[in-house]
Formats: structure tokens, sequence, C-alpha cells
């Protein structure tokens, strides 16, 4: 059984911690215009990239289904991409979308554009991890909230995130105190973390998943638990109302109903 009746699942990137805008700006997109030689129009894809990975409701998709979503955009508006069916057959058809499966596909196709994408993948990797520690900070009012909820609920970072990078960017803040868990990619999906998370006993009207994606939303539905929304460009805010009124509803089980509609209506129009 449970320490304390009450569960809050947290996610990171883009949540809790101030990291999706800076390894989209400065990694993801850059380097996609590198590789590929988009440097002619790369004001407009580069608007094109921010708008599909942070501000609309496929925020957070996976970064291969964002490479090819823009490749195939560039190459209905601007240029040629040479290969791109070879990309769109592994995205639809791979059973993992990373790098070691990529690299697996490459060792039997030797296909070209696969091996620029796994090239952009390593690029974007390495451009991530010497991002400086500034770039990688937990939003305002997140240290607050942890220690406010703490007080009644036990903590969990749910992430998709892998586990190291998580210790590391929780760490490096000092936040990992506030937590009794953490469920990272090498814990399965979203959904499965918190549903691994539940089986220590808790009424599911008294477990929350916080996030900042249609994905965290979808993991929370999946298991019957609530949602509560940290909204992208709004999240100090989002933060503050976590502290002010969502919390204290959830731990007063006023949450669901009217309140969970209303800030799922403002998560969705967000995200427009
Ligand atoms: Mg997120």
């Amino acid at each position: 059984m449970a320490d304390k009746k009450y569960l809050i699942c947290i996610d990171s990137d883009g949540c809790a911690m101030d990291t999706m805008n800076s390894k989209h700006n400065r990694c993801f997109g850059p380097y996609l215009i590198r590789e590929w030689g988009l440097e002619n129009w790369e004001t407009s894809i580069l608007k094109r990239w921010n708008e599909v990975n942070l501000y609309t409701l496929t925020r957070g998709i996976n970064r291969f289904q964002g490479l090819y979503r823009a490749l195939e955009e560039v190459a209905e508006k601007y240029t040629p991409i040479d290969g791109l069916e070879d990309l769109r057959q592994w995205v639809e058809n791979t059973p993992e979308l990373s790098n070691d499966s990529l690299e697996r596909e490459i060792a039997k196709t030797d296909s070209h554009i696969l091996k620029k994408a796994l090239a952009w993948s390593e690029t974007v990797n390495k451009g991530v991890e010497a991002l400086e520690e500034r770039e990688k900070r937990p939003f305002p009012g997140v240290r607050e909230s942890l220690a406010y909820a703490r007080d009644f609920a036990e903590l969990a970072v749910v992430s998709s995130a892998n586990r190291q990078a998580v210790l590391d960017e929780w760490g490096a803040h000092g936040l990992m105190g506030y937590m009794d868990a953490v469920m990272a990619q090498d814990a399965g999906s979203k959904a499965r973390c918190i549903r691994e998370l539940a089986k220590k006993g808790y009424d599911r009207d008294r477990i929350l998943m916080v996030g900042d994606a249609l994905g965290d939303y979808k993991a929370a539905q999946e298991n019957g638990v609530f949602f509560y929304p940290i909204l992208a460009c709004r999240e100090a805010e989002s933060w503050q109302e976590f502290r002010e009124e969502g919390g204290p509803r959830f731990r007063d089980g006023d949450y669901g109903g009217a309140y969970q509609k209303e800030v799922l209506e403002a998560f969705m129009d967000n995200l427009k």
C-alpha cells in the first residue's frame, strides 16, 4: 500500500524542465537545415519545425516522425528530397523509432537518406548534451510546486527521455529530493509507467498526471486518471495555478468534472 493516498506523475521535458525550446531552437531545427543544405529556406522551415514540434497538438512527437513531416513539406514547397520514400517506409513501419533501429535498417538497405537521418539524430544528441546548464532549467514555480505537492502526494517523474538525462537534469537543480520515483524511457511508454506506479494502490481519482503534450493527456486517459496541463509558453502561470487551484482541488476531491474540463479546453486551445 502506498505511504500517501495521492500520486502525482510529472513529465519532464517542456513540463517541469525548460528544455524543449532550447533543444528545438538550438539543435533539431538548425541541424536539419545543415544536414540537408536548406539554408535558402531556413526561416520558414524553422518556423514550421517549431509549430509542429512545440506549438501545436503534435508537440512532443518523436523526432523521426517530425523529421519526415518536415522533409515531406520541404519537398512539396521548396526542393526535391532524395530518397524520401525510404524514410517514409521506415518511419511508418519500424517497431521502434530510435537510432539503434535506424542503424539496423541502414545495415540492410544502405539507404542514403536513412544515413542522413541517423547523422542528424546523432548530431542532435551531441548538441543537446552540450547545451549549457542554464538552458536546461526548471520552469519558474516548479520547485515550489513540488514542495507543496509533496506534503500530501507521492511524486514521480514520468518521462520518455532517457533515464540518465532525467536524473542529471533534475539532480543538477536539486529536485530529486522531492521525488519518490523516476520512470523514464527504459520503463516503457508513459501509459505503462502510470499503470506500474498505480499498482502501489491509489484510488484512480487520487492519481494526477501533469504534462505539456497530447501524449501526456492520452497516457492519463488510458489509465483513467486526472490530467493537469502545463501550457506551452505559459508554464510559470500554469505551475502557479497548480499550487493555487489545481493541486488543492485534486487534494480535496474537487478536480473531476467542470475543472478537469476547463483546464483541458485551455490546453487544447493553446496548442491550436
Ligand atoms: Mg513534455
